[in-house]
């Protein structure tokens, strides 16, 4: 199937400045124009300051802003992107951002999804006085990161957002300790996309691994989209030849006709030692 974005206009969805980041890697790429579609909140959708709870996956949540940029614009192509927070997958000790950016053609009834993930730059902590939330602020890689506030405890209603410079937060400080019945402060980084660099950098790559999607075809179908859908797990150890949790090869998948390909690793034939839950435990 030939599908082409030449001199097309993708309606993109977004309040968070993400139009930075994703117009600059697609507009190159498929020579397309990015309209940016703003006049819609997208936090109704959920946030990421923790006032409204996202209902659905990630993925349904990113649809659901490319459709939304869609009916808005009249245009037959929409982007969106969403991202998650949750444990890191290796020791669920830190936090972990997924970032997923989508891309639905109507015209062919495509969906092509991007995806990129690390650990996310961010800290909260309950604290009483300004040094405690200064050093917490720098852990937290701010000013460049953005912080938040709350009085007394993370599910206060009252919360400032966007502090972006150490006078506002010091200012903010004061003005929120005064609102603490407790004598408290709840101070965490404010990660929506435009307050968070290290998360609008995972929302760039997760662009690049859509427009590496979109440049790849199904040998079957010549549908664009083509791409790894899962890991296969089981690269042998070094030492002992047993199976580990490091991926050995993965599965393609092209969502149009369905057709299935294993692609085996080349780079690496065996796994370091110290992967492997027998020589290593
Ligand atoms: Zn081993
Ligand atoms: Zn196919």
């Amino acid at each position: 199937m030939a599908v082409s974005f030449d001199n097309e206009h993708i309606a993109l969805l977004t309040q968070h400045g993400k139009e930075r980041v994703i117009a600059p890697v697609l507009e190159p790429l498929l020579h397309c124009r990015i309209e940016h579609v703003s006049g819609y909140d997208t936090d109704q959708l959920g946030s990421f300051s923790r006032d409204i709870a996202r209902p659905g996956s990630q993925l349904e949540a990113a649809r659901r802003k490319a459709q939304i940029g869609m009916r808005l614009s009249g245009l037959p192509l929409g982007l969106a992107s969403e991202g998650s927070f949750g444990p890191d997958p290796f020791t669920g000790m830190f936090l972990w951002n997924i970032e997923m950016v989508v891309l639905i053609d109507s015209r062919h009834d495509l969906e092509i999804v991007g995806i990129a993930q690390g650990q996310a730059r961010s800290a909260d902590k309950l604290v009483n006085n300004w040094e405690a939330a200064a050093t917490v602020a720098s852990l937290a890689g701010f000013p460049e990161h953005q912080m938040m506030l709350r009085p007394d405890h993370a599910d206060d209603p009252r919360v400032c957002k966007g502090i972006a410079d150490w006078e506002s937060l010091q200012q903010q400080f004061a003005l929120t300790l005064a609102q603490s019945a407790s004598g408290q402060v709840f101070i965490e980084s404010d990660l929506r996309a435009h307050a968070n660099p290290t998360r609008m950098e995972n929302i760039r790559l997760a662009t690049i691994d859509l427009g590496k999607r979109l440049s790849s075809y199904c040998p079957q179908c010549a549908t664009p989209g083509y791409g790894p859908v899962k890991a296969i797990t089981g690269l042998p150890c070094g030492s002992c030849h047993r199976p580990t949790s490091l991926a050995r090869g993965e599965q393609w998948h092209c969502n149009r006709c369905g057709h299935d390909e294993t692609i085996w690793r080349s780079d690496i034939k065996e796994a370091d030692p110290r992967h492997c839950d027998h020589c290593n435990p």
